[in-house]
């Protein structure tokens, strides 16, 4: 039988066993305040009333069956990245790591889980600049008003500032769940003028956002037009679960347009693959054509904007690479069906040193 499992997650970085003792404590002190307040006139009458509380929590919260979690199959742009960057890399960010967060865990699937959550700086600056648009934008959707620009850089900053503390601390090694650098764990040599920098970039993207058209148009937005935010949506190709984590999306009065926040310096990088995901999905979920959906990429930090469409030959292109994608994964794995890998063995390494200074398991990876 499979048991209710709480995940630090839901529990603000408590895992099972603290939660468990946590749940069991608050009865008895719930039943001692009672106590307290003279709601029972003996201590028979509380005792027996922590008995028969403790009785129904370990009934309901402990022994209730609950959906083991599963590592399931899904496909994403990341995923496939990561794949082609290193198979090996792969196998730690997909497999090597589950369970590490239960506190039986063997020392090196643990020691993994660690690692697969570590973040160098521009992701996390670029994490922070979403978080508080996305906190902006559901307030606008559900007509909460929204704190002035000032506010909500000081508020991001001193964010920032308690997760590098909690990261410097190495508080992760305890609590994997909290903020956890790569630069901290691999010891990067870093001058301060760098953090800055990052903090710097920071407060000009949200500056940037909320002076910004985008954002004016977006605020007299009516209730009815907002679609998702930062919503973790899917959609199906044949069976496997395709991830399309849109940042914004609205109704049009032609249309659906999906805006697409970018916050680092590159302007490089070849969007094309995530437009194609977002417009198969804007079809399967809105039934909205592709040439109905407006893409708009929105860079932050230089304050430029690109629209594009996708067309129905692109969409077919993707899915065609999409499903070679899947297939070249799922070669590597012993059973398809239940997503069980290979061994950590036949995911190749790759042996180049730049890839290498940049990976976040070269610690266990010999
Ligand atoms: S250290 Fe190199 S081979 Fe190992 S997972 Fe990282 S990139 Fe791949």
């Amino acid at each position: 039988m499979v048991y209710r499992y709480t995940g630090e997650s839901q529990s603000g970085g408590k895992n099972w066993e603290q939660n468990r003792k946590l749940n069991v404590k608050n009865v008895v002190m719930a039943v001692f305040r009672c106590c307290q307040k003279g709601n029972h006139l003996d201590t028979s009458g509380c005792f027996q009333d922590t008995l028969s509380k403790k009785r129904q929590f370990f009934a309901k919260e402990l022994l209730t069956p609950m959906t083991e979690i599963r590592n399931e199959f899904s496909w994403s742009k990341s995923r496939n990245e990561i794949f082609q960057t290193c198979p090996r890399q792969y196998y730690f960010n997909y497999y090597g790591y589950w369970g590490g967060w239960e506190p039986n865990a063997p020392e090196r699937t643990r020691h993994i889980y660690i690692l697969k959550n570590l973040k160098n700086r521009f992701t996390w600056a670029g994490e922070k600049v979403h978080d508080s648009i996305k906190h902006t934008l559901k307030n606008l959707q559900r007509g909460i008003s929204v704190l002035d620009v000032d506010d909500i850089v000081s508020i991001t900053l001193d964010q920032m500032r308690d997760d590098f503390r909690s990261s410097k601390e190495k508080r992760y090694l305890a609590h994997p769940k909290t903020c956890a650098f790569f630069e901290h764990e691999y010891e990067v040599d870093l001058p301060d003028a760098e953090w800055k920098k990052v903090a710097d970039d920071v407060q000009t993207c949200l500056r940037n956002f909320y002076s910004s058209e985008i954002y004016s148009f977006l605020k007299g937005l009516p209730q009815q037009n907002w679609l998702e935010i930062e919503d973790f949506s899917s959609f199906n190709l044949d069976g496997t679960k395709i991830w399309a984590v849109i940042d914004c999306s609205f109704r049009t009065e032609d249309g659906v347009t999906i805006i697409d926040w970018k916050t680092g310096r590159s302007t490089t990088t070849d969007v094309s693959l995530q437009l194609c995901c977002y417009a198969m999905y804007g079809k399967e979920k809105w039934g909205v054509k592709p040439e109905k959906i407006k893409l708009v990429e929105y860079n932050l930090l230089s304050d430029q904007k690109s629209e594009s469409t996708v067309t129905e030959g692109e969409i077919a292109n993707t899915r065609t690479y999409i499903k070679g994608s899947i297939a070249d994964i799922q070669s590597l794995l012993l059973d398809v069906e239940n997503n069980v890998p290979k061994e950590e063995r036949f995911f190749k390494k790759i042996e180049d040193d730049k890839i290498r200074d940049r990976c976040n398991f070269r610690k266990i990876c010999h």
